[in-house]
């Protein structure tokens, strides 16, 4: 094996994200008895082998962005850390690119920038092309090109006997359909061949406003994710209660990817007088990095993630329900919370015949992903604040369900480690899934060996 047991920032890493990078602190206090760094495809199948032959736990990291602890860090455990597979490079037709499974997006759109174009990825740079590709992945292009799952052309997998798959449409067409949401659950993927497209300078940046703004905002973004009318734009919400006295402020992240074009569909937010924005024309990667420095990582977190069907009254009873469950927690300092509400439209469904595993049908869409992202500093606040966040879920469900928007799907990456993911995407698909599974993995080794993910037998224990 040519990889070593020692922590190192990893060539072309983005300095600030060494390998030892978590985003969540309570992933970075876990103590694996093992780190090991591959540098090749071949040094993943070896440590599968070892670790199938001794039977050791073990748990897989890429970009490091996972929503909960246990997910990439094994406790005495291996930590697999692919931070060393850094290699980007464009096909000779400039159709695609092969990213390296250590590599974030920021690194690969710096790369592709440079040639002119883009692909379909994270919307801020530190995030990792491995998670959020294999779990769904919205991109600034979603609307116009599908997420970041329908856009691989293969993979490069190495499944639990250490055999490495060269994984198409056409040579495993049960696994690649799979592996589109469900793409952690097969073994590890050593590098992906990414759908690349021409890309100039986009439109984009963050417009903040006052809470006083709120049903306009609000009602601007419901009547945006209905029009769904110009494919190159998209918005998404950020609501943040940080004084957490019910006033929250909402950020709309706008961008549209011709920036010459008419970007009327944004009128009824550019009529409203944000309290800062940062809307202009700029690379992709101008736009991520400005993303990544608001999103600051060393916090513990509680996440979760929710799905409804886009409706008004919907999108503002959730607001009151997070502020109400905000204000139970005002006396825990440190504690930042802040709630995502992101457009999953029927254009962002699977464009070839393929589909996904994702299991949302045209007529279930436009559906919003709510994801909660709740932070704080003081490990003295965790059980309460898991406890509020468990009753901002009841009550979110309990509201949406008696206006019949609730949805079944929850979004693998923002999701709590307890979720039931994958019965999410519905039962039919859970079957397939476990299915393929049992063809590629007979002994469920990739989930046995690694006990820490939501795994796709069913629920977990948080
Ligand atoms: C600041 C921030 C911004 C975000 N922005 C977006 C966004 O714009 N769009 C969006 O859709 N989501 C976004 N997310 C969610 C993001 O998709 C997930 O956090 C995702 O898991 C990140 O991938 P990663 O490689 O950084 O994470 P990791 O923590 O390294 O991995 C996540 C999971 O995938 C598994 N895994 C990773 N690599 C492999 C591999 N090669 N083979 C098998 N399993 C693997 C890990 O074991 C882990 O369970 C964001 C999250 C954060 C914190």
């Amino acid at each position: 094996m040519s990889s070593v047991a020692t922590i190192d920032a990893g060539r072309k890493a983005v300095s600030k994200y060494g390998t030892s990078f978590y985003f969540i602190a309570q992933a970075a206090q876990i103590a694996p008895a093992c780190r090991i760094l591959p540098v090749n495809t071949a040094d993943v199948s070896e440590i599968l082998n070892v670790v199938r032959e001794t039977g050791t736990t073990f748990a897989v990291k890429a970009g490091g962005h996972c929503s909960y602890p246990s997910g990439t860090n094994a406790e005495n455990g291996i930590t697999i850390d692919l931070s060393r597979l850094k290699d980007i490079k464009i096909s000779d037709n400039r159709k695609s690119v092969t990213v390296g499974a250590g590599c974030r997006f920021g690194e690969v759109y710096r790369e592709l920038e440079a040639h002119g174009l883009g692909c379909v990825g994270g919307r801020v740079s530190s995030v990792g092309v491995s998670g959020l590709t294999l779990g769904g992945g919205i991109s600034f292009f979603s609307t116009e090109r599908g997420l970041a799952c329908d856009n691989v052309v293969s993979y490069e997998l190495v499944i639990a006997n250490g055999q490495v798959l060269s994984v198409t449409k056409v040579s495993h067409p049960d696994l690649f359909w799979g592996m589109r949401g469900a793409g952690i659950t097969f073994g590890i993927v050593t590098s992906f061949e990414l759908k690349t497209f021409d890309l100039g300078e986009i439109w984009g940046g963050s417009s903040t406003f006052a809470h006083e703004n709120e049903t306009a905002v609000l009602e601007a973004f419901d009547k945006f994710v209905h029009a769904d009318q110009d494919p190159l734009a998209e918005a998404f919400l950020v609501v943040a209660d940080m004084a957490k006295d019910g006033n929250s402020v909402y950020t709309m992240v706008l961008s549209h990817s011709n920036p010459q074009s008419d970007t009327s569909v944004f009128n009824d937010f550019k009529n409203l007088t944000p309290l800062a924005s940062s809307t202009q024309t700029r690379t992709l990667t101008n736009f991520c990095d400005e993303l990544d420095s608001r999103n600051e990582s060393g916090f513990r977190y509680r996440t979760n993630s929710l799905s409804v069907k886009c409706h008004l009254t919907t999108l503002k009873e959730i607001a009151a329900i997070h502020e109400e469950c905000v204000h139970l927690l005002k006396d825990c300092d440190g504690f930042v919370p802040t709630l995502l509400y992101q457009p999953l439209l029927g254009a962002m469904l699977p464009k070839d015949d393929v589909s996904n595993a994702l299991g949302i049908k045209p007529e279930d869409t436009p559906l919003i992903v709510i994801a909660l992202l709740w932070k704080w500093t003081d490990i003295q606040h965790d059980k309460l604040i898991s406890q509020v966040a468990d009753q901002f879920v009841e009550k979110v469900e309990k509201a949406t369900r008696a206006y019949g928007t609730f949805h079944r799907y929850q979004y693998l990456n923002y999701a709590a480690n307890y979720q039931d993911v994958y019965g999410g995407y519905g039962e039919e698909n859970r079957k397939r899934l476990l299915e393929i599974r049992a063809k590629y993995d007979p002994e469920g080794l990739m989930s046995i060996l690694r006990p820490g993910i939501i795994q796709l037998s069913g629920q977990q224990e948080m």
